[in-house]
């Protein structure tokens, strides 16, 4: 593409996509069931937009919220399973996009739980997405407090959930994972909240780089994440590990239901190609 046509559509392209901040995606807020995941772990998100709430007898841990907006269907899934909002007391991101972390303030005033972060997550979620490298330079969600800095391999915990925590950089600064094991019926479960390390459109990683460093991060994770062990995964959005493809509405608990080592390795290598066509692409324009 000649580097006019390429500005105007980049010009083009930073308008439109500032528009989806608030256009979104109709599956990014339609309503859909709580899900149990396996053990102590389950899906209280929309259709695509996953918000995982882990629980224990001395309060839960949430991770992500949807959009703006997306409180009370989060509610609404908790309340179905039998908790209570006001239980959470640890709130995580898996990335600090407006997708994923807009109704963050406003849970946060709800439940008074400590927002706990990576470096560079929390830089970001205490602007409002301003310092984002890639959506940056306007506020895209409501800024809130992080009360605790979390680093690759802490082990967060509450009553009895152990949750080790995996810098998986790229898709934001300070993206992250999540893993635990968990027992069902004598068997152990290696279970993994995995962030994929897509490229955003527009993202720009050898050429002129988004930030600094972003395609080390992104090889770091893909590297990692082919490392893990996995029985049980779950994502940020629903799409990613198939959701809709493994369980149906009103379908029974079975632990068994989300284990899918195959397909995780599978969504991380398909990532990971994509990410490295994505640079030879800038490399040969
Ligand atoms: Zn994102």
């Amino acid at each position: 593409m000649n580097r006019t046509i390429k500005s105007s559509v980049l010009i083009f392209c930073m308008a439109l996509c500032s528009n989806v901040l608030s256009a979104q995606n109709e599956s990014w807020t339609r309503s859909y069931p709580a899900v149990h995941v396996i053990g102590s772990l389950y899906s209280v998100g929309t259709y695509d937009l996953s918000v995982f709430l882990i629980t224990s007898d001395e309060g839960h841990i949430l991770i992500n919220t949807g959009l703006e907006g997306s409180t009370e269907q989060i509610r609404e899934n908790i309340e179905a399973l039998g908790f209570a909002l006001e239980d959470v007391h640890i709130l995580l991101t898996q990335q600090a996009h407006w997708d994923h972390v807009a109704a963050m303030a406003e849970i946060k005033a709800i439940t008074g739980a400590e927002m706990w972060a990576t470096k560079d997550d929390a830089r970001v979620l205490e602007d409002g997405g301003f310092s984002d490298a890639h959506f940056g330079g306007e506020e895209t969600f409501e800024p809130l407090a992080v009360e605790k800095i979390i680093v690759q391999d802490d082990v967060i915990e509450l009553g009895d959930i152990r949750l080790t925590v995996h810098d998986h950089p790229g898709h934001t600064e300070g993206s992250s994972s999540y893993s635990m094991v968990v027992e069902e019926n004598g068997r152990e479960y290696d279970v993994l909240i995995a962030n994929m390390g897509s490229v955003n459109p527009g993202k720009q990683l050898a050429v002129d780089p988004t930030y600094p460093g972003v395609a080390a991060d992104f090889a770091h994770t893909f590297t990692d994440q082919k490392t893990f062990a996995v029985d049980v995964w779950v994502a940020a959005h629903a799409i990613q590990y198939g959701l809709h493809d493994k369980w149906q509405p009103g379908q029974a608990y079975d632990p068994d239901t989300f284990v899918d080592p195959a397909g995780y390795l599978e969504a991380v290598e398909s990532h990971e190609n994509l990410f490295l066509q994505a640079m030879a692409a800038e490399r040969i324009e």
